[in-house]
Parts: C-alpha cells; structure tokens; sequence
C-alpha cells in the first residue's frame, strides 16, 4: 500500500482544486515559510479522522476551510482526498486503488467518502487500524513529536514507544475501568449506608 495522490479542495491556504502525486521513492516538499507545507500534513492527518481543531493548528473545526484573502472570498466548504494504491490488497478492501474523501461545511456537517460512496468515520478508522496510517499513527511524525522523541526526559519518550507498541490503548481502559470500579464502590457503600438505616 502506498499513499500516491493528495487532491485537495478549500483546505486551508489551497483554495483551488490541487493535487499533489507522491511518485515511488522520496518526495520532498520545499518552499518559504508559511507557504502551505505543514497544511499539506495538516490535510493528510485531517481525511484520516483528525478531530482536535488543535492539532490541526486551528480554533475550531471549520478554521480548516479556506478563510479567504484581501483578493478572494472565502469558501463554503473544503473537501480533501487521499488516494492508495492497494494492489497488495494490504488495506482489506478489494479495490486495486482506494480513495478516502472528507468533506466539511461552514455550518459544521461533515462527510466521509471511501471510493466515492459515503460512509461513517468509524469506516475510514477501521480502515486503517493497525496499517500505521491512522491519525494516531506514526506515518505522520509532527514537529512536536520529533521534540518529544528527542526529549531528555524518559517518561516523554517512554509514551511514545508506548503509543507505537499499541500499549496506550490498554492503558486507556484500564483507566476507564478503575474510574467505572471506584463509582461501583461508591454506590455500594451508598447501598450499605442505606441498609443500616433500615435496620
Ligand atoms: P513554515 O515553514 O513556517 O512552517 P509552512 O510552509 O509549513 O510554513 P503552513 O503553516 O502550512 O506553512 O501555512 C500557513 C499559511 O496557511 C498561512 O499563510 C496561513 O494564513 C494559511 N492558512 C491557514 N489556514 C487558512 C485558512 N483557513 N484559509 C486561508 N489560509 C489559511
């Protein structure tokens, strides 16, 4: 599997309809500061499910659509694709190339498309679980993330190889599970409470 193709639509600083080929081998995007490299990164991580308007570098969800500058309008809504090649079949879908396609209004609906037909972002996260390529994955290595992995301290880069053993999942719900035993334990001594006033 292979990402080949990136089409964006009103995503941030690509107004117009762009479309970036990612040719085998490595692909270097170049250009001056604040030319739109990181919004390149910022729309891969969005189609895959991104939800934290943060960690897209924004304020809220739709500061990822096209603001508008002093010579164009702003637009209505954004749309970005990401096409795979999956003639290895690596990704469980039996088509040779797949296309995943989100889309977003000013008004905050959003959509999602594989291969054109819409689906729910539970489909496109599935999609992807386990591949590496998901939004938490490590295909996408931020720059506060290069920061953290260098970081001196051993518990930052002890949560990052934590994350990519697929350990933080498990710690997740143990935490859930602790939180759900403590309220349980609660409600029984609430329950004891009760009964030694009835007697
Ligand atoms: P650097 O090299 O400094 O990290 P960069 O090439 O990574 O820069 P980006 O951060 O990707 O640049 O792009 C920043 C540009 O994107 C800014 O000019 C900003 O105004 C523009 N931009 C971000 N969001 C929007 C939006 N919703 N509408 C229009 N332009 C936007």
């Amino acid at each position: 599997m292979r990402l080949k193709k990136l089409e964006l639509y009103g995503f941030k600083s690509f107004a117009e309809r762009t479309e970036i080929v990612f040719k085998e081998g490595i692909t270097a995007i170049v250009g001056p500061n604040g030319s739109g490299k990181s919004n390149i990164a910022d729309a891969v991580r969005w189609v895959l499910g991104e939800q934290s308007a943060k960690i897209l570098r924004g304020a809220s969800m739709q500061d990822v659509i096209f603001g508008g500058t002093q010579r164009r309008k702003p637009l209505s809504y954004c749309e970005v694709s990401l096409v795979f090649d999956n003639e290895d079949k690596s990704l469980p879908l039996d088509y040779a190339e797949i296309l995943v396609t989100r889309r977003v209004y000013r008004s905050g609906e959003s959509e999602y498309f594989l291969n054109r037909a819409s689906c729910r972002l539970k489909d496109v996260v599935d999609l992807f679980r386990d591949t590496g390529i998901g939004k938490e994955g490590y295909s996408i290595i931020g720059q506060g993330r290069i920061d953290e992995i260098l970081s001196r301290k051993g518990e930052d880069r002890r949560q990052v190889f934590e994350e990519a053993a697929g350990i933080v999942k498990f710690r997740a719900r143990k935490e859930e599970a602790d939180k759900k035993l403590a309220r349980t334990q609660e409600n029984i001594s609430r329950v004891d409470d009760l009964l030694e006033e009835l007697k």
